[in-house]
């Protein structure tokens, strides 16, 4: 599997967390929209980030999370959708609105990934949004732009928020043979879960009374992975969990496939334009054809103008 999400859970220590590796995935959305390179490696990084954090949900549904800044980059989107049946991948697709000017601005100033929330976004807010479907409330836990990363203000937000300590390292570049991202996350284990749900993985465990020096203890040995172990399509993350935390030990558990899929349909778009009367709809057309791209995967919706 080269796009998955591999969970795991340290021995000895009240830890857990999730490897997520993305190649054909991430390659194929970030391809498909031409961003330059800054900016495909923002959403890259929102795409794992997404992704670590959904997996995590323990329930069928979608966590969405928003940027929104008042630098080059204006908004970004990126969702993580759980596996509908238990073995089937979860789906991940994400999209960009970003100020060319301002980006060629960033680029001149020396851009650089790990200063990219206050080069790119600038000031503003991360939401986090859990869509559990239809007809239950959602959640959403928002937190202001105060990292250099995103991974700096996603920990922030546990930080706040009173959920569980967590340790969030994301990495993403560009290679001869495409786009490569990975990431890891680990999360304190206390006797409570999460609140809001995500990352409430609520297993209780003893490991005695040295609960937060064995927490920090994983941490550091967690913030050694390099990026190009994150990234890597030849080390496997079993050997990279070996590698970061061989002494006590680690347990893995089943891995996540992951797919680009987007929930776009004619009929929904359909039923937006729906909103719109016949005057705004005529204004909107080209050669009696009202065009609708989505944004997520940039596919074309052609509608007949209603005077067409
Ligand atoms: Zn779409």
């Amino acid at each position: 599997m080269m796009s998955h999400v591999q969970p795991f859970q340290l021995e000895g220590k009240p830890a857990r967390g999730r490897i997520v590796r993305m190649h054909s995935v991430v390659d194929e959305i970030l391809t498909k929209h031409d961003y330059p390179e800054g900016v495909a490696t923002l959403l890259a990084h929102a795409l794992i980030l997404v992704a670590i954090l959904g997996n995590t949900l323990k329930f069928e549904g979608k966590l969405i999370l928003q940027a929104k800044g008042n630098g080059a980059v204006t908004s970004l989107v990126a969702d993580y959708k759980s596996p509908g049946v238990e073995g089937s991948s979860g789906e991940v697709r994400g999209w960009v609105n970003f100020d060319p000017d301002l980006y060629e601005a960033a680029i001149a100033d020396g851009l650089e990934p790990s200063r990219e929330v206050p080069q790119l976004l600038g000031a503003g807010h991360l939401a986090f949004t859990i869509d559990q479907g239809v007809d239950t409330e959602r959640y959403q836990g928002i937190v202001g732009l105060e990292g250099a990363t995103l991974a700096e203000c996603a920990q922030k937000y546990f930080d706040n928020s009173e959920q569980l300590p967590t340790a969030i390292k994301l990495s993403a570049s560009r290679n001869p043979d495409g786009w490569r991202a990975g990431g890891i996350m680990l999360q304190h284990l206390a006797s409570t879960g999460g609140i809001g749900g995500i990352g409430g993985d609520d297993a209780i465990i003893d490991v005695g009374e040295n609960q937060d020096e064995l927490w920090r203890e994983g941490a550091i040995l967690m913030a050694s992975a390099k990026d190009e172990e994150l990234q890597s399509a030849d080390l496997s993350p079993e050997d990279l969990l070996f590698r970061l935390f061989h002494e006590k030990g680690v347990r893995v558990f089943d891995p996540v496939g992951l797919n680009v899929l987007c929930q776009c349909t004619r009929e929904r778009i359909g039923a937006v334009l729906a909103q719109f009367d016949n005057a705004e709809l005529s204004d909107m057309a080209v050669d009696n054809n009202v065009v609708v791209t989505c944004e997520f995967c940039n596919k074309d919706f052609k509608f007949a103008a209603p005077d067409a």
